[in-house]
């Protein structure tokens, strides 16, 4: 008998081993291919809808054959085999080449009888076809053979396949692979599989392959997930233990000190929120155990005013506070609202300084040499209380006199290793940390995102903000609604308000350089330079529902996306000519950002040409309208994101989407954004939409591996019973003691996601 950590070749034999491991990320033991689970299950004689295959989509279809033909090769020997198969209304041609005649391809394929046919989807003069596929008869339409007979109650799993090796041929090593492994431990405990009643490890793996009806897989499927749900969040839980061990520096709030000035000069009344939030904040940092706190708040929210508070609470009690930011853009900017906000209480040392003032630095990876000098003195000698930049942080050579805070904007740019990076620079114990992400997400999703922060919801906005209107601008079918646009944007700058026209892509030589990196995978790479906000871009600017890959929905060919410098040339000439336009993206130096940055803010620009470089955080409040051209090439979260710069300063905002898509399911993502202020609906559906391991992306390093079955927001009274199981059986048994194959099995998990870490890094 055979093991689950066996190898796989002396179960299934060399040949298929080998097909084996070139599968998903390698499958090379017994366990590995009992975890690789079908895509899908075919009852027999249920014809697949042939009429929604994709070109370039590696397919198995079940299909009954009609014609066949056979006729020589025009320019060299050889013959050509059609076989036309059916669903009863598509139908599909399978190609064979052959060196000779293929009489005995011809015989076996006979008219009437059903196979699995298996290949990749092409089109040829207008026929949609699998050229050379697999295939598998599985008998006629009346069970006339022994073949068939076998199969005719069987639900045919169907596995995610690749060229080299075809489901069927997987399901032959799944069940050679069934039939010798022995499977005596369990890792989910006993008591839990009691009281929700699930199938045992072996019978649950069988029963995933091989069901016996659609409840068999069901409950399979059940069990399956409860192990993914609960191994994380057994994870979670030990993390959570672990770090209420850490001890950090009580950072009490002192009285009479910078944060009792600046809230004495507060310009506006703080929301319900924004205190409860303060005061769950305020308490965290009194203690002498890290915090680790995740701010949730929609677009807007005012999250940047209760951080600062938190870090001036740090600073009156003699320690530094650290604000990362995921863009150099927006690094720019909170050091200058951030310095513009504190006045004299920032300008320690300088005339006009107030008693207990202390310094904001900026630390950018793109900054001159003497600038950065400055800034990495200021850090260090703990003149400057507030420390702010992006990556740039991270860097070994940058020190603290006393960091006591980290804040971490935007966090789903930072992965949990960049925070570590940081953690490490505390000189005593370990900093508090405080997470803001503007994408809200479900709290269940957020729970296990980030599964070892508490989490805290801003839900309301500050009183005054106004709606922002939103319009879908269709210009495939009603072409002169972009002159209309225009002539809004014009419109409303004659009011004295500014407005964003947001590209997809920068234009020019930047472009390949973009793409280039992020192919590289340099997308998180500490060295600076370059913002990662136009690698995103490059990744997912492009945003293709499923695997339309370059093709539109329409199967035409894609145009590019449209670019900032061309869109910008074309307005400047036409339909904005007067206007004061600028240019903003990431490629352009940081001085220059910058500048065109202020010259906004400022109002010396009227328009902003500019990628998503504004998408998060950008804060001018005299802005009140966006333009966003090919807004079907941009997620759902990130249009919200993207819509949240305007309507910030009272006047009304309004966001127009402009898209040459035809109705269909991009023009619907749009629709929705139109339809609904609410960021927690939307980045429902943004997840819904995309593969799960995109959205929780970079945060949760390899994590996409371990979920196979589970999803997120399906499974979320599943995620919250395993959470309070996690939580109870860590708080018994924190060590895992009394569950050895549990405590195996997550040791495997982990030993798989750090090795897919170390391969992407
Ligand atoms: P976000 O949560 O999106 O980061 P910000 O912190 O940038 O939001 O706040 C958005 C704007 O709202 C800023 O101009 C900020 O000064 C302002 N603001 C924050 N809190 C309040 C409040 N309680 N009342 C009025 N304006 C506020
Ligand atoms: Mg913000």
């Amino acid at each position: 008998m055979a093991k689950l950590s066996d190898p796989l070749r002396p179960v299934v034999g060399d040949k298929a081993a080998k097909r084996l491991a070139g599968l998903g990320t390698g499958l090379r033991t017994v366990g590995d291919l009992l975890s690789y689970y079908p895509r899908r299950y075919e009852t027999r004689g249920e014809l697949t809808e042939l009429a929604g295959l994709r070109d370039g989509e590696h397919v198995t279809v079940q299909a009954m054959i009609g014609a066949v033909s056979t006729r020589p090769m025009r320019n060299r020997r050889g013959s050509i085999l059609e076989a036309v198969v059916t669903d009863g209304h598509g139908s599909l041609t399978l190609t064979f080449f052959g060196k000779g005649r293929q009489d005995w391809r011809e015989r076996q394929l006979a008219p009437g009888l059903y196979g699995l046919f298996s290949g990749q989807v092409s089109t040829f003069r207008g026929k949609r076809q699998l050229a050379h596929p697999e295939y598998e008869l599985i008998g006629g339409a009346a069970p006339d053979s022994a073949r068939a007979a076998e199969f005719a109650s069987e639900l045919i799993p169907i596995y995610p396949a690749s060229k080299d090796i075809a489901s069927w041929q997987i399901a032959d090593s799944v069940r050679l692979a069934l039939a010798s492994v022995e499977i005596d431990t369990d890792p989910l405990p006993g008591q839990i599989r009691d009281k929700y009643r699930l199938y045992g490890y072996a019978r649950a793996l069988t029963a995933i392959h091989r069901p016996e009806d659609m409840r068999d897989k069901s409950r399979a499927e059940q069990r399956l997930k409860w192990d993914e749900a609960f191994m994380l969040q057994v994870v979670l839980a030990q993390r959570r233990r672990v770090s209420t061990e850490y001890i950090a520096l009580a950072r009490p709030p002192v009285g009479g000190g910078l944060l009792a000035e600046f809230d004495r000069g507060l310009p506006f009344e703080l929301t319900a929120g924004q205190r409860l939030a303060g005061e769950t904040i305020c308490a965290d940092l009194g203690k002498s155990h890290p915090m680790h706190r995740l701010l949730q708040g929609e677009v807007g929210s005012g999250k940047t005013v209760v951080a600062l508070r938190a870090i001036l609470q740090v600073v009156d009690a003699a320690g530094q506070a650290a604000l990362l930011a995921p863009t150099e853009v927006l690094a720019q900017q909170h050091h200058r609202s951030i310095s513009q906000m504190l006045g004299p209480l920032a300008m320690a040392g300088q005339l006009g300084g107030a008693e207990h003032a202390t310094r904001v630095a900026l630390l950018t990876g793109s900054q001159g040499s003497a600038a950065r000098r400055r800034a990495l003195l200021e850090a260090a000698s703990g003149e400057a209380g507030i420390v702010i930049g992006t990556h740039a942080l991270l860097e070994e050579r940058v020190q603290f006199a006393d960091l006591g805070l980290i804040v971490i904007d935007e966090q789903h740019r930072f992965g949990v290793e960049q925070r570590e990076a940081l953690r490490g620079k505390a000189a005593e114990g370990r900093p508090h940390v405080l997470v803001m992400t503007a994408t809200p997400i479900p709290r269940t999703v957020a729970m296990t995102v980030f599964g070892d922060l508490e989490v805290t919801e801003l839900t309301e906005l500050p009183a005054g903000r106004s709606a922002i209107a939103t319009h879908v601008v269709p210009t495939a079918e009603k072409p002169h609604y972009l002159d209309r646009t225009w002539e809004r944007v014009n419109e409303e700058v004659a009011t004295g308000r500014q407005a964003y026209v947001v590209c997809p892509r920068i234009g020019g030589d930047a472009d390949a350089e973009a793409e280039g990196r992020a192919a590289s995978g340099a997308g998180h790479s500490a060295q600076g330079f370059a913002d990662d906000e136009e690698i995103r871009l490059a990744e997912d600017g492009g945003f293709d529902l499923g695997d339309l890959g370059e093709l539109g929905e329409t199967g035409q060919p894609r145009r590019p996306a449209l670019a900032v410098t061309d869109v910008a040339a074309e307005l400047k000439q036409g339909p904005l000519a007067g206007l004061r336009l600028g240019v903003l993206h990431g490629r352009l130096a940081p001085d220059e950002k910058d500048q065109v940055m202020l010259a906004f803010a400022d109002g010396h620009v009227d328009v902003l040409v500019t990628t998503t470089v504004v998408e998060v955080g950008v804060d001018v409040p005299n802005a009140s309208m966006m333009v966003i051209m090919d807004a079907d090439r941009f997620g759902v979260s990130q249009l919200h994101q993207l819509r949240g710069r305007v309507g910030r300063g009272g006047h009304p905002g309004l966001c127009l989407l402009v898209t040459e898509a035809p109705a269909g399911p991009s023009r619907e993502r749009l629709d929705a954004v139109a339809a609904t202020q609410d960021g927690f609906a939307l980045s429902r559906l943004d997840l819904e939409q995309r593969r799960e391991g995109d959205v929780l992306g970079a945060a949760q390093a390899g994590r996409r591996s371990s979920l196979k079955l589970l999803t997120l927001l399906r499974d979320e009274e599943l995620i919250g019973q395993a959470r309070q199981e996690a939580e109870q059986l860590t708080g018994a048994d924190p060590a895992l003691a009394g569950q050895p194959a549990l405590a195996a099995a997550i040791d495997a998990l982990l030993d798989a996601e750090r090795a897919e870490f170390l391969e992407k890094a």
